[in-house]
């Protein structure tokens, strides 16, 4: 028996309100909505292994990822838009393990970058730089140099100050720079204000009404080819008219821009489509796809995407092993061994992620509210108060779910603890894709000065 407050696991709706941008706590256990990630005689599996295995083989927390998932998203949206041709480049600050980058090499995506260190990450997992796009409000002048260099497909360019500095390192390398121009179209994508990025209110791009002017000055620069507009307007967009406005500003654009007698070849259109945190619903992909034909398919312009969320985020769980429970205030309180050093996304955007206990709950379960915590020390290292579960002991493992975009790829080792590990599963194969960074490695790279006594 516990000594905490209980309520049956099918209980009805409560009036709660909870910190998920907006959506209702689900009134019952929120099950696995992936078709790669589900429970099977009562043990949680992604693809054909169970989680249980890979925990006791490499020790928790890690991340589990299903690679059928991701080939699974990148088919759907090439079906959703179809007959466009329209190119995809991943966003790889979504996750950016390299045993993902190669999968979506090998698919034909391409990849849109925001660092030099992404730049070497993309190239090494074998993506032909042609099929870069560097993204990115503060290129360094390092990083223009090395993606010129290599040449990459596209540098989107967010200022005129970036556009002359791109100017003067392409004809000190003797190459012309393949640039296109990320406007500000001033559209609100109505989604968390920390990752909306297309109101005039944004750092993000360059204003609509300075583009045309802008657009004319880069056409003119003789190292410069100017071949497009981009636009990208923020992130986890589930409503579609956000999506629908841009795309017409957009088309607007280009005839203004062939009124003023230059040219344009190229629109990136970026990415933001949502995802189902909770089994509600997504952006609907070939909505997405048909207001992006009705719009833009005829525009006589190449098109690509940047989508990074929906490619990968539904594919992923952080599994972590309960430490303690205890009581507090009249409330419980799991600690368990993943904290936010590891994944960051509730800390940083009060994002819910749903919990799986890796051992199915009983239908007959009776549910035990708990606050989820790491064992960081910060008060916001704590994953969300859970109505819904049944209840952990000691030992027991947990998932926290849609855990494959921005998650990872914002891990730290803050407290020490080290960088997390991540396991790639496809089918009954299942890889260490990336390993616990050792703790001596991170002393490696420190030193104290010689006048410090040992
Ligand atoms: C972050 C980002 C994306 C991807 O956004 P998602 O919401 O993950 O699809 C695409 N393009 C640019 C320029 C970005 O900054």
């Amino acid at each position: 028996m516990s000594n905490f407050d209980s309520v049956s696991l099918v209980q009805k709706k409560r009036t709660n309100c909870c910190t998920n941008w907006g959506n209702e706590m689900p009134a019952e256990f929120v099950r696995p909505h992936v078709a790669q990630i589900g429970y099977r005689s009562g043990e949680l599996f992604v693809e054909q292994v169970p989680v249980r295995a890979i925990a006791e083989e490499f020790g928790t927390p890690f991340y589990a990822y299903s690679a059928t998932a991701v080939r699974e998203r990148i088919e759907m949206l090439r079906d959703a838009l179809k007959p466009a041709d329209v190119r995809i480049c991943y966003a790889m600050k979504a996750n950016n393990n390299l045993s993902l980058l190669q999968i979506l090499a090998g698919l034909g995506c391409g990849m849109d970058i925001v660092s030099g260190g992404e730049l070497e990450r993309a190239l090494a997992a074998g993506v032909p730089a042609q099929r870069i796009v560097f993204s990115g409000v503060g290129k360094s002048k390092q990083e223009i140099k090395a993606a010129v260099a290599a040449g990459v497909g596209q540098l989107n360019v967010e200022s005129t100050e970036e556009l002359e500095l791109i100017a003067k390192v392409a004809r000190n390398g003797g190459k012309k720079a393949p640039v296109v121009l990320r406007v500000n179209p001033d559209v609100d994508a109505a989604t968390h204000p920390k990752i909306t990025t297309g109101t005039r209110h944004n750092k993000f791009g360059i204003p609509y009404e300075s583009a045309l002017a802008v657009y004319a000055k880069a056409s003119k620069l003789s190292e410069i080819d100017c071949l497009g507009v981009a636009v990208h307007i923020g992130s986890q967009i589930t409503d579609i008219q956000p999506f629908r406005r841009t795309f017409e500003r957009v088309a607007e654009l280009v005839g203004r821009i062939r009124a003023q007698g230059n040219t344009i070849a190229r629109l990136d259109l970026g990415g933001g489509l949502g995802v189902s945190y909770d089994g509600g619903s997504g952006i609907d992909i070939a909505t997405y796809g048909a207001n992006l034909r009705e719009t833009l398919g005829d525009c006589g312009c190449e098109l690509t995407i940047e989508p990074g969320r929906l490619v990968v985020a539904e594919a992923g769980i952080l599994v972590s092993e309960v430490l303690y429970n205890k009581a507090q205030g009249g409330e419980k309180f799991t600690i368990v061994d993943a904290g936010m050093n590891d994944l960051m996304r509730p800390a940083l955007y009060d994002a819910r992620h749903p919990v799986w206990p890796v051992a199915e709950p009983a239908a007959e379960a009776v549910a035990e509210p708990c606050h989820i915590v790491g064992p960081v020390c910060e008060s916001s290292d704590t994953f969300g108060k859970y109505e819904q579960l049944p209840p952990l002991a000691s030992g027991d493992l947990i998932a926290l779910g849609v855990a494959r975009a921005y998650c990872a790829v914002m891990a730290s080792s803050y407290n020490a603890r080290p960088l997390v590990q991540e396991i790639l599963i496809e089918g009954d194969r299942y890889r260490l894709a990336r390993r616990r960074q050792p703790v001596a490695a991170m002393l490696k790279l420190e030193q104290a000065g010689e006048w410090i006594a040992p």
